[in-house]
């Protein structure tokens, strides 16, 4: 990506001006900002370097590398990176629609016939998805065996705990999302963290109840696939994106507005 400057170019501040909050992570803050010269309101993620232990440190790199390399539509893009004494700074896209967590909690949930190319035509951009946080993330490698333990217990799989995993942990993730759009309720749940980790453990969940009325069986049977405790018998990546729920969204003509 061309704009991105690794160099020691200077102090952010002397870049950029700072605005309001938009979010606390694990180790930071979120903060809205706009670049002094051309007036481009960016993110930036402040983390304290007196926050990160070695791990974290590697982890916040390997976050980085990663973004640099990325560039889709539907990732956060990163500008710039910047450090000084204190603090390293992280100068990404602005989203400005909010959490889609926190949407789904002012809707209850999303309805199936809300298609993704209303979703990502939408002017203002609010709707369009952008993943932004890749705190946890590696690069794929067929041949590397993951067996870091971290994640959210609401979308951690079950492999994940056990401290064996690949690049299918992503695939129950994404199952469980997808689940929560469209019934608004999380597969595996309890009270606590604990109570929630242990649902996943057990791996059962149910798709009876009355929100499930409405939902096709196409949808069904993809949360089925994703949902699978097996990972010999999960759906790949590739099959998922090939699967007749998601095709039928994508070859689906667009509403005429
Ligand atoms: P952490 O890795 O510590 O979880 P995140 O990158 O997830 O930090 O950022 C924490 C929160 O800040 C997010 O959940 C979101 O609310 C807000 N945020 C992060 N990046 C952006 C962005 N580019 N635009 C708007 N809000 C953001
Ligand atoms: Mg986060």
């Amino acid at each position: 990506q061309s704009d991105f400057i690794s160099e020691n170019k200077g102090r952010f501040r002397d870049y950029y001006s700072i605005g309001t909050a938009l979010g606390t992570g694990a180790f930071g803050e979120v903060r809205k900002c706009s670049n002094r010269k051309t007036g481009a309101i960016r993110a930036v993620k402040i983390i304290r370097k007196d926050s990160l232990d070695a791990k974290e440190k590697a982890r916040f790199f390997q976050e980085i590398e990663i973004l640099r390399q990325l560039d889709h539509p539907n990732i956060v893009r990163l500008y710039e990176v910047f450090q000084d004494d204190k603090r390293y700074y992280l100068v990404t896209e602005l989203c400005t629609g909010g959490e889609l967590f926190d949407e789904i909690t002012n809707r209850t949930y999303f309805s199936e016939d809300l298609k993704p190319e209303n979703i990502l035509m939408d002017t203002k951009q609010n709707n369009a998805i952008k993943v932004i946080d890749f705190g946890t993330s590696q690069k794929f490698d067929p041949n590397k065996k993951m067996n870091q333990i971290f994640g959210t217990a609401y979308y951690i799989a079950p492999e994940v705990l056990k401290g064996e995993y690949n690049e299918k942990c992503d695939l129950w993730s994404i199952g469980v999302i997808l689940y929560i759009l469209l019934s608004g309720k999380p597969p595996f749940d309890g009270n606590d963290d604990k109570e929630i980790v242990n649902s996943v453990r057990i791996g059962t969940y149910s798709m009876s109840g009355p929100e499930w009325k409405s939902i096709t069986p196409e949808a069904k049977d993809l949360i089925k696939k994703m949902l699978t405790y097996d990972i010999t018998g999960r759906i790949t990546a590739e099959q998922a994106i090939n699967h007749p729920w998601i095709k039928k969204k994508v070859l689906e003509p667009s509403d005429p507005k």
